[in-house]
């Protein structure tokens, strides 16, 4: 296939690229890199099926060659990242999806929308099926994404309702890995990168909401399934294992052996109290599952953490 991937050099973008190309595809990779890295896709520069076309996918764009599928991942993700590029984002849920799905639709192609979990807001209903419509604040600082990524859905939906465009949507849960960046703001990276350093945890509130966290390979294996079926969705793509933020500090602190305390800071406005997918759907549709526990796959994130921090690993058990 001919995947064009829009935020191709962010995290998981990144991580999608590669597979992408594993398997044999070939990829055009469009990215602006307001929040990705040029160095996320460096080594993929010099590979004959793999193009980096800088650009900005809130403007009129097109590709050259045939395009089989369009993976749309080009948002700001990280709530420090869409604070601070407030505007940005909903420019990007709102015009860059248009422009992605009119892409799509001049070449015949797959549509694949990046959702989030961020539809549900802060969930009334628990564990989040899809069915379930959510409950967002519309007017509150995480509304910028929350907001644009809902309109998101609803163009896509109506590009294959009204226009026949083959469109399907994955809701992502909260994923890390490898390629977050250290200062992203987001709970893992931070606390990676705080336990590395032996600088104290920040931990929001009483650290007794929750998250259900995913390993990034298991979440582009999902992408990959739904890219390739023909599903509209919206399916949620998450490791249903739920913690509580504190869990998560803890667990962190002992697969560093670092010897940092735990910080308490003030929680964030419309913090979502939990979080945690209902996968059926996911699993009778795609076929999938995740498979990387949370401590391996934290142990994997603190290794290549620690290869990129100045400060050496005070320890780390096996
Ligand atoms: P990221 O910030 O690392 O990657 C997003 C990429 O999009 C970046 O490389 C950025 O430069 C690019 N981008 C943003 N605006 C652009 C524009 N106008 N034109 C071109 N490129 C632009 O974030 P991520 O975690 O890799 O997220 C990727 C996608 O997955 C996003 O759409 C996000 O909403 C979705 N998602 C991620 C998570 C998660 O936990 N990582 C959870 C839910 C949804
Ligand atoms: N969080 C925290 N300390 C941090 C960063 C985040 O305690 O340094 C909390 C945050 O308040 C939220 C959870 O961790 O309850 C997940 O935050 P993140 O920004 O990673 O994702 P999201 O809130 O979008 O799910």
């Amino acid at each position: 296939m001919r995947v064009v991937v829009t935020g191709g050099g962010g995290f998981v973008g990144s991580h999608l690229c590669e597979a992408l190309l594993r398997r044999g595809d070939t990829v055009c990779c469009l990215d602006n890199f307001c929040t990705g890295e040029p160095e996320n896709v460096a080594h993929l520069r010099g590979a004959p099926r793999f193009r980096l076309l800088r650009t900005d996918v809130t403007e009129p764009f097109d590709v050259p060659g045939p395009v089989d599928a369009v993976a749309h991942l080009a948002s700001p993700a990280s709530p420090p990242d869409y604070h601070r590029l407030a505007l940005q984002t909903l420019a990007v849920g709102s015009r860059g999806t248009e422009n992605a799905l009119r892409l799509a639709q001049r070449h015949g192609a797959r549509f694949l929308l990046t959702s989030t979990s961020e539809v549900y807001g802060d969930p009334e209903v628990h564990p989040q099926p899809e069915e379930y419509w959510g409950h967002v604040n519309p007017v509150g600082p995480r509304s910028v994404y929350d907001e644009a990524k809902r309109f998101a859905e609803a163009l896509a939906m109506a590009y294959r309702r009204s226009l026949g465009v083959d469109v399907g949507i994955v809701r992502i849960f909260n994923t890390y890995g490898p390629r977050m960046r250290p200062h992203d703001g987001r709970v893992v990276s931070t606390f990676v990168r705080q336990a590395l350093a032996g600088r104290p945890l920040t931990l929001y509130g009483d650290g007794s909401q929750t998250r259900s966290f995913c390993y990034v390979d298991d979440l582009v294996r999902g992408l990959l399934a739904m890219l390739d079926s023909d599903r509209s969705g919206p399916v949620n793509l998450g490791n249903p294992s739920e913690r509580t933020v504190r869990e998560l500090a803890e667990l962190v602190l002992r697969i560093t052996g670092s010897p940092s305390r735990i910080a308490y800071r003030p929680l964030p406005v419309d913090d979502p109290t939990r979080r945690r997918p209902v996968i059926n759907r996911a699993v009778e549709q795609l076929g999938w599952m995740p498979r990387v526990p949370l401590d391996e796959g934290l142990r994997r994130t603190v290794a290549w953490f620690a290869t990129r921090s100045g400060p050496p690993l005070p320890r780390i058990p096996v």
